[in-house]
């Protein structure tokens, strides 16, 4: 979400006539998009404003004015903190508001003194006012929710991100129509909870993401679909049923478990427990046998024992994860998680995570070994690092380097893949 915000800030920018420095140094404004939820990634942003707070007051030796802006969830939540620790900072934004950075730099332009903190929930919708979604390569993400009621009692995002909302179905589909007719082939539908999307069609009628999704299938020039990230106990059946008869929607899922106790599953107030968690990955894994999933934990949530740690671990060798992303449980201020009395130490979470770590990496490198000798459709994004060569996704997003020129980039080719590492492919062109 927050790569998607960045761009569509970079369409705003562009719009006004400002293009992306090759260097820090001759950037007459400096932004940094933010997110809140861990303290890691917050910390991160005071260090950042620290750097550049340094470039600004050495441009203003040359006599040249820099803006330095932050948005994002930082904002809403420390826009107190930002102001106090970073005071040469020009204007703050939520990640609802940004779409008034050009009147804010207006302001700045009138009154270079002033210093705009907008974190407001407005009544408009920041996607009313974005200038065209442009492709920037050949995929996309398109945000059609945003905002969370599901209230996980360790999770701050209800909280700087807002209700629930849904983009209305029409505009979503022509944003999609736009994006492949400027190139694009592969589309990630964006949502805090994206599978509890109801946008309303044009009659007024509330829309399911199954619904769009089957849309959206039918644009010529659409290749593949995904979408990211669901909320297990919104997974339909309706849903379900669209990794079965949409060939364009890949075969990877991005699932969320977070624990594999009941007990612990309940403290954070998910709305499912492991056993309707593994219904659901059986009903998709029979509407799609090919279909593999991805999913996020946390450990050392409070109260979480060493059982309730060996039930995630468990759990997640039973489902077979390929990729998956782990933290260790963060406090934050406001939720109601924070004040648990029974916090786990540091030293605890850090062991778990390792271990945890250790088993999901071995069942991605596993995974990845097993595709060696395959040929399957790759999506080329970019350059490699190494000259000549370019990398893409497979459709289960693992990344996959090949020999081959720029040519490529931008379009599915068939690669055969001739080595597994635990982050990455390799392979040859067909
Ligand atoms: N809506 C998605 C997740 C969005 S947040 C869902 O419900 O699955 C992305 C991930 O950050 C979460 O899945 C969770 O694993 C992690 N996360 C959120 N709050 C956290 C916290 N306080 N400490 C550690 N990890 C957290
Ligand atoms: Fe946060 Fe996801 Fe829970 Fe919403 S559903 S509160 S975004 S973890």
């Amino acid at each position: 979400m927050n790569v998607y915000d960045s761009q569509r800030i970079a369409d705003i920018l562009e719009n006004m006539g400002y293009k992306p420095a090759t260097q820090i140094k001759n950037a007459d404004i400096i932004l940094f998009n933010t997110c809140h939820i861990r303290e890691k990634a917050a910390e991160k942003l005071f260090s950042d404003l620290g750097r550049v707070e340094i470039v600004k007051n050495e441009r203003s030796l040359d006599g040249k004015e820099t803006i330095i802006g932050v948005v994002g969830c930082v904002v809403q939540a420390e826009n107190e903190q930002i102001a106090k620790r970073a005071p040469f900072v020009n204007f703050a934004t939520g990640p609802l508001t940004y779409h008034r950075i050009p009147e804010i730099l207006a302001r700045i332009a009138r009154d270079k003194k002033i210093c705009i903190i907008d974190t407001d929930f407005p009544a408009e919708s920041k996607f009313d006012f974005l200038p065209e979604n442009h492709a920037h390569g050949g995929c996309a993400y398109l945000a059609v929710q945003e905002g969370c009621n599901n209230f996980c009692t360790y999770c701050i995002v209800p909280y700087t991100r807002g209700v629930e909302t849904s983009r209305p179905l029409e505009d979503v589909i022509k944003e999609a129509k736009e994006l492949v007719n400027s190139g694009v082939l592969e589309i990630n539908l964006l949502g805090q909870n994206v599978n509890c999307y109801h946008g309303e069609d044009a009659s007024g009628k509330e829309r399911s993401l199954a619904y769009l999704l089957n849309c959206l299938s039918e644009i010529d020039g659409l290749k593949r679909l995904r979408y990211t990230t669901s909320y297990p106990a919104d997974m339909t059946d309706e849903l379900i049923l669209c990794h079965k008869n949409l060939k364009k929607l890949m075969p990877y899922l991005h699932l969320p478990l977070q624990s594999g106790s009941d007990k612990i599953l309940k403290a954070m107030n998910r709305r499912h427990d492991s056993k309707q968690y593994l219904q659901i990955i059986e009903k998709l894994q029979n509407a799609n046998p090919d279909l593999r999933f991805s999913s996020d934990f946390i450990v050392g949530f409070p109260g979480e024992t060493d059982k309730d740690f060996e039930a995630t671990l468990n759990l997640a060798k039973q489902i077979n994860y390929i990729q998956s992303f782990s933290f260790k449980y963060s406090r934050r201020a406001g939720t109601p998680a924070a004040v648990y009395p029974n916090q786990v130490e540091e030293k605890v979470k850090q062991q778990r995570l390792q271990i945890l770590q250790q088993e999901l990496f071995a069942m991605q490198l596993d995974f990845n070994q097993k595709c060696v000798g395959k040929t399957m459709p790759v999506l080329f994004e970019s350059s490699a690092r190494n000259k000549g060569e370019i990398f893409g996704r497979t459709p289960y997003m693992q990344t996959i380097v090949v020999k081959g020129g720029k040519e490529n980039l931008n379009l599915i080719k068939n690669v055969t893949v001739t080595c597994g590492g635990t982050n990455s492919l390799t392979g040859t062109l067909e």
